[in-house]
């Protein structure tokens, strides 16, 4: 039998292992077929060449190309991270890093193909180094994000570490830990903290943190009516 054969079971071994490496318990079957009427997706394509051209704040000079985001349109679930990386910089899409393909994977985890669910940064063009994106560029730059979550109506928001979390639970304080496991509000939107996948990875033997994660993401489930 081919390699080529043999791969759906290595597939299915492979994420079997991760589901026992970060706790998680059980694997959610999302109903398919099943989504929000997409009238808003004109709307998404219009904020995707906005920021295609976008040389609002000084992220335009060193960038390869802007990433605006990508995902169902009618999502009920929606991640936002900080910023692109290196090779999301190169690609034009979020999170397809090594940490991108951590947020995939817990993303199967939950049950949803990453094509069910919308993924976005606070900013859309790499910062020098990856540095942490500074508060003007934020600040000039969420406005698109605002626009993408007016046109998608997410059930529930997924923030991925400090930066995100900062934008829609500015009155949280501490670090991660203490601001994580519970839902805050944003417009009227349930909001998640959870780690970023990068912190995931530089802790790869960190049971706890992953644990935490997808006790995370367990509640998130709950919210949206799968658990
Ligand atoms: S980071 Fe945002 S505001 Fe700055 S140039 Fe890119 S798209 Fe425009």
């Amino acid at each position: 039998m081919s390699g080529e054969a043999d791969r759906p079971r290595k597939d299915l071994e492979e994420r079997l292992k991760f589901f026992r490496d970060i706790g998680a318990d059980f694997v959610f079957k999302p109903e398919r077929g099943i989504s929000k009427a997409t009238t808003d997706g004109p709307g998404l394509d219009a904020i995707r060449e906005q920021v295609l051209d976008c040389r609002k704040c000084r992220l335009a000079e060193g960038r390869t190309q802007a990433v605006p985001g990508e995902g169902d349109p009618a999502a009920e679930l929606m991640f936002v991270g900080e910023g692109p990386g290196r090779d999301e910089d190169l690609q034009g899409r979020p999170f397809v890093g090594r940490a991108g393909q951590l947020l995939t994977k817990i993303i199967a985890a939950m049950g949803y193909d990453r094509s069910q669910v919308f993924i976005a940064n606070i900013v859309k063009c790499r910062p020098p180094d990856n540095r942490v994106p500074q508060r003007e560029e934020a600040e000039l730059c969420t406005p698109y994000l605002a626009a993408q979550i007016a046109a998608i109506r997410p059930k529930v928001l997924v923030t991925l570490g400090k930066v995100a979390t900062d934008f829609f639970v500015p009155h949280a304080f501490g670090g991660m830990t203490s601001i994580r496991g519970r839902f805050y509000e944003w417009n009227g939107i349930p909001v998640m903290p959870t780690f970023h996948p990068s912190y995931l990875i530089r802790n790869e033997g960190n049971r706890e943190i992953k644990k935490m994660v997808w006790d995370d993401m367990k509640l998130v489930l709950a919210r949206l009516g799968k658990a």
